[in-house]
């Protein structure tokens, strides 16, 4: 299980989000109010009771494999976008095909931000955990800077 924090909102939650996958939960989000509707995070919206856990706004248990959540941080906050023309679309748990791909789009559209990301990932000891490592906290950072 990996734990993300995907807002700068210091409000504890008051609403659940959850996506089972194959009956096992893949990932739970917890928001408040003003924060219901993330948009890469949508999904059964509950209010929670109260005698559940309300942890700080923006909290992610993510119960899916290394691979896919890299996958889907290129693919969601990130905004990584397409693949080479010529080429297969690459394997949803080709997490290495799919960061190449990222790095070749935000050179094409000018996006340095994510493209220090990137590389800090590359410039990390290359394993699956080091990179979702970098991304989550890229995540956590860009959250501050404001995006949310
Ligand atoms: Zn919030």
């Amino acid at each position: 299980m990996n734990l993300r924090q995907v807002t700068a909102c210091p409000q504890p939650a008051e609403y659940t989000t959850l996506r089972r996958r194959k009956r096992a939960l893949a990932w739970q989000i917890y928001t408040c109010r003003p924060h219901r509707p993330l948009p890469d995070w949508s999904g059964n919206l509950r209010h929670l009771g109260a005698d559940e856990e309300h942890p700080e706004c923006g909290t992610v248990y993510d119960h899916r494999p290394h691979a896919e959540m890299i996958v889907s941080h290129l693919h969601g906050w990130m905004g990584a976008a397409g693949y080479p023309s010529g080429s297969p679309e690459p394997d949803p748990d080709d997490w290495q095909t799919h960061l190449n791909n990222a790095r070749s789009f935000y050179t094409h559209v000018r996006s340095t931000d994510l493209l220090v990301v990137i590389d800090r990932a590359f410039a990390s000891d290359g394993s699956m955990t080091d990179t979702l490592a970098v991304l989550a906290d890229a995540e956590t950072a860009a959250a501050r800077q404001g995006r949310r």
